[in-house]
């Protein structure tokens, strides 16, 4: 089965089809694989993992990898997984394994997320599945028991309790649970996206941590900081103009009844509070309302 491109997480891709251009568009600087890569791809960075699916020790790749992700998610250079039929197995181990780190959740809770958007993504060795369970830490609260039963609530209720989790945890942990929000037009209530199209963030830290960008400047200004203007969505196919290759940004309307709801741009955008996104498709909290399913 072969993997589409398409965008995981901030700056994190996977594809089973390597573009020069495409990679240059999203920004991607380092290609991560198993198998080697086509040669006229010799200008980005490479980074080979001899993962053998009987390996005993897969864990210190995981780690290794987890690394990778969050670096890239730092520095907003992008990082893709080169998924190709020999290595599906690798690699879809290596994905599972960041967002089970970064969720602290079981495989399956995890599979069941990443397996919708990628059916690709799939594990039929129990040796690696258990290697990927060990990622997960023991919770300090002892509540879990009906987590096998594929019992989301009960995994989610243990997950916030624990405070120690980062933001991107949550962000990850956010996904999961917010899946029943949408937004709607607030002029004609057209349902515009819903789930897990809705990239939720955790407020940044606003200026502290982008003080070197220019329109952070602007931002000191309205003294906006700490608090979100918009929502960034996944790339919707009733948002016009994408298709036109000479078009780094552009506005983005309802479908419906055209009013201005916000912006894409290709090579990112941030949010009043610091967070950037790239590419970005930000919907104006004020042109929206959001209602649960
Ligand atoms: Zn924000
Ligand atoms: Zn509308």
């Amino acid at each position: 089965m072969s993997v589409k491109f398409m965008r995981l997480s901030e700056s994190f891709y996977i594809s089973s089809k390597l573009g020069v251009n495409e990679l240059k568009k999203y920004n991607i600087k380092k290609i991560i694989s198993i198998d080697n890569i086509p040669e006229n791809l010799n200008d980005f960075e490479h980074v080979q993992y001899q993962i053998n699916c009987d390996d005993e020790n897969m864990v210190e790749y995981f780690l290794k990898f987890f690394n990778e992700v969050e670096n890239a998610k730092q520095t907003h250079e992008g990082l893709i997984v080169y998924f190709t039929p020999n290595s599906n197995t690798q690699c879809s181990a290596l994905v599972m394994s960041y967002f089970m780190k970064k969720a602290n959740a079981k495989y399956e809770l995890v599979l069941s997320k990443i397996g919708r958007i990628c059916p690709a993504i799939k594990i039929e060795n129990n040796e690696i599945i258990e290697q990927l369970n060990s990622l997960i830490k023991k919770k300090s609260i002892s509540k879990k028991t009906n987590e096998s039963n594929n019992n989301n609530d009960n995994i989610k209720n243990n997950e916030t309790q624990n405070s120690s989790q980062s933001n991107a945890e949550n962000e990850i942990q956010n996904k999961i649970e917010d899946k029943k929000i949408q937004l709607l037009c607030r002029k004609c209530r057209h349902v515009l996206v819903s789930g897990d199209n809705i990239l939720f963030h955790e407020p940044g830290n606003g200026q502290s941590s982008f003080s070197w960008r220019k329109r952070d400047q602007s931002l000191n200004k309205n003294g906006n900081v700490n608090t979100c203007n918009v929502y960034f969505i996944e790339q919707q196919s009733w948002i016009e103009g994408l298709d036109n290759e000479s078009d780094v940004s552009g506005k983005i309307n309802c479908p419906k009844c055209k009013s201005k709801l916000g912006s894409y741009n290709w090579s990112g955008m941030q949010c009043s509070c610091g967070k950037w996104y790239s590419p970005a498709f930000s919907i104006i909290k004020k042109s929206v309302d959001e209602s649960r399913i």
